[in-house]
């Protein structure tokens, strides 16, 4: 069987390549990711990481990362490090590759003047509400604006103007001249260059007019000899803008630009905007918190590189807008694991069982497999003594028949342990039970039945002679609700948050999971995948996330 990692890919854009390749129209495929460093990148990015890295991977060709910085309001150097961190942790490299849109400033510059002066531009003087009305609606023609026939030789002055910093932010701007009739309103006249006094990260205050993005991502493109910038669909009305550019420009290797459908993803927020105000708003512990969809937060929650790319691949790539359950990419994440991450036993929410035959003060270290999935992954010992914790949930004094754990009177098999037989639990004055009380079987070592008797259930267990105790951060979905953004106008979608999101415990864990280095996994045996915190945890004291539970109990109300 070929893992959904390793069996070819099929979508209409490699179609596309393809065929591009096979017609000769390219030799070489060269695509591009181009990131705004305006937060951090989240999985929805992730699916286009995957994209433009994978195909260009695919066909032998080059993925170039591209920081599209020409809105220098909210961009900065600590995004631009964390995007450059998340793509290599996704396994991708742009190699040479590495562009920012501002060091492309001065030709962009030259490029708006060469549209003025093929008076394909002009600077207009209309202010944004007077152009709204210029601009009209879609089924109506719009009105040229006064300035649109202004000669080329008086825009260029004023655009060299512009640049000088004679004129106040937001009063002049550049605009290319196409077409005020078109129904598509992106065609009326749209400004390419506008007045903004905003430091930018990289080119100081350098310059007080930026392009627009409309303007720009064609350029970049066809600067960098991009074959197929790949998109979200978003773009796909903005697509005769970006080919009338590269027309009027002269560009011999034209970039084609190409849709896809984003990525939603249920119970979650995929907008930088969201989850900046998440961030800033302290309803998170940051970009890295482990409820977070961002591929940090991913990461330090226990994500692997390899369930997301996995994930990605199945949900493929089309041109329909829809939601993805998140449950998909947990699945991804367990199917991994399963085969990769060493077992242990924790409990939970341990009660005390005393085995009533059994000597006090003796140690018997018994040998647990390691990975049932992974031979390789070898064995370790686990000490037994006379008291064990196990699951609260595990015991029931008044049990029905299908109950195949701790009850009295029942028998079941403490894992790698012994057969041990209820007889009965202590309870202290409110009626909760304090402690269950036991006998074991001594020819059941290691959980073997000798005689061949069949027990039913099989329970997880920590020595209390040699328990430690671990904090274990569990998580829960970060809002209640499937699609926290369908909200009622007024409503805010932050009212969706799930408050019970992280819970903290502490529970008790077998030896071996105290030495854990940061980022160390397990499978705690029936609970769930677990992660030691990248940033909390030390060996000797370490803090678990939970990953993901082992079974999706999530759709259990
Ligand atoms: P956001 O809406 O989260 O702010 P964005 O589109 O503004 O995202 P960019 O930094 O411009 O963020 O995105 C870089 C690339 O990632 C773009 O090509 C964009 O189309 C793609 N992308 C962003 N969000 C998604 C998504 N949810 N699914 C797939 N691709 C996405
Ligand atoms: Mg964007």
């Amino acid at each position: 069987m070929t893992t959904p990692e390793t069996a070819p890919i099929s979508d209409f854009i490699r179609d596309i390549i393809t065929d591009d390749l096979k017609t000769g129209k390219h030799t070489r495929i060269v695509t591009r990711f181009p990131p705004e460093p305006n937060g951090y990148l989240h999985i929805g990015h992730g699916k286009a990481v995957c994209l433009d890295f994978g195909s260009a991977l695919e066909f032998n060709g080059e993925c170039h990362l591209r920081m599209d910085d020409t809105n220098p309001s909210k961009e900065s150097m600590e995004y631009v490090e964390s995007i450059k961190t998340d793509i290599r942790w996704l396994g991708f490299d742009w190699g040479e590759h590495f562009y920012y849109s501002a060091d492309y400033f001065e030709r962009m510059y030259e490029a708006a003047r060469t549209l003025i002066r093929n008076g394909k531009a002009y600077v207009c003087e209309l202010s944004q509400e007077q152009w709204k009305e210029y601009r009209g609606i879609p089924t109506q023609p719009g009105k040229g604006s006064p300035f649109r026939s202004r000669p080329a030789e008086e825009s260029l002055d004023f655009f060299a103007r512009m640049r000088a910093g004679e004129f106040g932010d937001g009063t002049l701007c550049v605009r290319a001249k196409i077409d005020m009739a078109s129904p598509n309103l992106h065609l009326r006249d749209p400004v390419i260059y506008r007045i903004m006094r905003v430091p930018h990260y990289r080119t100081g205050d350098a310059w007080c007019i930026y392009p627009t993005y409309d303007f720009a991502h064609p350029l970049e493109d066809a600067f960098e000899g991009i074959t197929h910038s790949l998109c979200t669909l978003e773009f796909e009305v903005h697509r005769p803008l970006y080919d009338w550019f590269i027309a009027e420009l002269g560009f011999e290797k034209k970039p084609r630009q190409i849709e896809f459908a984003r990525l939603n993803v249920t119970y979650t927020v995929l907008s930088k905007r969201k989850l900046l105000e998440l961030v800033q708003g302290g309803l998170v512990k940051g970009w890295d918190d482990p409820r977070m969809p961002t591929l940090c937060g991913l990461r330090r929650r226990g994500f692997t590189p390899e369930s997301i790319r996995n994930f990605c691949h199945r949900i493929g790539i089309t041109k329909f807008d829809g939601y993805t359950d998140i449950a998909l990419l947990e699945f991804c994440l367990r199917d991994e694991l399963n085969k990769t991450a060493p077992r242990a036993m924790a409990v939970l929410d341990p009660v005390k069982v005393v085995i009533e035959n059994y000597p006090a003060g003796q140690v018997e270290w018994m040998e647990a497999v390691n990975n049932p999935e992974d031979p390789a992954a070898g064995t370790r010992k686990v000490p037994f003594s006379r008291e064990v914790f196990v699951e609260r949930e595990d015991f029931m004094e008044d049990a029905p028949k299908k109950f195949f754990r701790l009850a009295p009177g029942r028998e079941v098999r403490l894992r790698y342990g012994y057969l041990v037989t209820c007889t009965g639990c202590v309870k202290d004055a409110s009626g909760k039970v304090t402690e269950i009380r036991c006998t074991y079987d001594p020819a059941t070592q290691g959980g073997n039945t000798p005689d061949g008797r069949k027990v039913k259930g099989t329970i997880h267990w920590v020595a209390a002679s040699h328990a430690g105790r671990v904090e274990l951060r569990l998580y829960d979905r970060l809002f209640k609700v499937e699609h926290p953004e369908a909200v009622p106008e007024g409503v805010d979608y932050k009212t969706n948050l799930n408050p019970e999101s992280l819970k903290t415990i502490e529970a008790v864990v077998e030896p071996s999971v105290l030495q854990a280095a940061a980022g160390t996994r397990f499978q705690f045996e029936r609970k769930g995948y677990v992660i030691a915190d990248a940033i909390d945890s030390a060996p000797g004291k370490p803090v678990f996330n939970q990953i993901v539970p082992l079974r999706d109990s999530w759709t259990k109300t």
